[in-house]
């Protein structure tokens, strides 16, 4: 399996730490909003990384964290008059309820920065005893300058970084680079520290989450691209602080998804929630739109493309369905897979997961399904099909036809070839609301 590593800025063989086992890492949302359609991009595609490596029968541990301290939190507390433990309680829900409504599982573990604040003042200790790290005013610093490789996963030198850059010049820092590890406040929610009453940076947050849950240098860290700088390369820059070692072997970073060309934000209005889309379209639909394309690639997200993937998506749906009943209706038991078609799947997955050319190999079995007049062959086709689309979270939700349903459907058709025209109508009102025909 190849995967292109944002550190080295090249694919490579990927080859897990330990066999079959899979450490993950991703970061997740600050719970201070709603996630929008933007947010749902690495929500969506890494639990396709996580769904992979359990269908090619690894044990995954794929954690991402739940930031529940942040500026952002104490701001929106403040004027929905609220605490913000409220907040985040209420938001770390209602981005559970999100996760799952895009048909992604739940990570295996979703720790929260608050949880870790003893492990994390731990941590900023040792930066301190290391030297890696200075109290100045209010603050605790790390001493980027103390990292000879800084800027190694942005791909910047130290001293470009500081022409032009829109670095805050804090007279209390050594340098305009180093990053907070502490804040000394009273505002917000804080907490105790042998430098006073305050709380961690964000960096410091999932460097150390890392740390305390994994121990080790995991397989994969993954995230949005905006969070390469500066989030990610001082989360590097910690862990090699620390352990001496570059937190992941492989990082992954998912391209932006934009509306209309322009980046989603707040600020210009121009944002779509998950909740709100999924009101209008089904789950499977938008999996696919994001799935099409490269995950490395923007999307330019629109309506129009919606409806597109949408009536794709219907359109397989009806395929499939119309398979099942015509398996269920001639009581055929055989699950069999088409090896071939999982082969070339394989081969779009392994290829830095190129969900698009594996979309093409499902495509190709729909193709065939509605061809086919071979009862055996169909089913097979099915089952591959459905299985291919459960690996990219797209469960098809169709069940086989009951015993009853089984002879209702007999009982319409000897009632159409009679020519017992009304009560074939009959039977079949009742088999479209069994959902069974279309
Ligand atoms: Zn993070």
């Amino acid at each position: 399996m190849k995967i292109y590593n944002s550190l080295t800025n090249q694919k490579e063989d990927f080859v897990s730490q330990k066999k079959n086992h899979l450490s993950m890492y991703v970061c997740g949302p600050t719970v201070y909003n709603y996630i929008h359609i933007g947010n749902a991009r690495p929500v969506v595609f890494f639990d396709v990384v996580r769904r992979y490596f359990e269908y090619l029968g690894y044990q995954v541990n794929y954690v991402s964290n739940i930031t529940d301290i942040d500026d952002k939190i104490i701001l929106e507390a403040e004027k929905l008059k609220i605490s913000e433990t409220k907040l985040t309680t209420y938001f770390t829900e209602q981005f559970i309820k999100d996760t799952l409504s895009l048909g992604s599982l739940l990570p295996s573990k979703m720790p929260k920065a608050t949880e870790y604040v003893i492990e994390m003042i731990f941590y900023i200790n040792d930066l301190i005893e290391k030297s890696y790290a200075y109290q100045s005013g209010d603050s605790i610093y790390f001493r980027v300058n103390k990292i000879a490789d800084y800027g190694k996963l942005s791909n910047q030198v130290l001293a470009d970084l500081s022409v032009g850059a829109r670095v805050d010049e804090d007279l209390k820092k050594e340098s305009p680079h180093d990053f907070t590890l502490w804040k000394t406040t009273d505002l917000g929610l804080n907490f105790d520290s042998p430098w006073g009453r305050g709380r961690p940076g964000w960096h410091t947050e999932c460097a150390v989450m890392n740390q305390a849950i994994f121990g080790e240098k995991i397989d994969i860290h993954g995230g949005g691209n905006d969070l390469i700088f500066p989030h990610h390369e001082n989360e590097i820059a910690q862990s090699e602080a620390i352990s001496n070692h570059s937190l992941a072997q492989v990082w992954m970073h998912v391209g932006r998804l934009d509306l209309a060309n322009v980046k989603m934000s707040k600020s210009l209005g121009n944002i779509i929630l998950v909740k709100d889309l999924l009101e209008e379209y089904e789950y499977q639909g938008f999996r696919m739109l994001i799935l099409s394309h490269h995950y490395r690639q923007p999307i330019n997200f629109s309506y129009e493309l919606m409806n597109q993937f949408d009536s794709e998506w219907q359109r397989i749906k009806r395929t499939l369905k119309q398979a099942l009943v015509e398996i269920s209706i001639n009581y055929y038991e055989v699950v069999e897979y088409n090896d071939l078609a999982l082969d070339a799947f394989k081969v779009a997955m392994d290829d830095d997961f190129n969900c698009a050319n594996a979309f093409t190999v499902i495509y190709d079995q729909i193709k065939q399904i509605n061809k086919t007049q071979d009862l055996k062959e169909k089913a097979r086709l099915y089952y591959t099909t459905v299985l291919m689309l459960n690996v990219l979270g797209i469960q098809t939700d169709l069940k086989r036809l009951t015993d009853e349903q089984i002879q209702d459907y007999h009982a319409w058709q000897t009632a159409r070839r009679e020519k017992r025209y009304q009560e074939a109508d009959e039977i079949r009102i009742r088999l479209i609301e069994a959902g069974i025909l279309l």
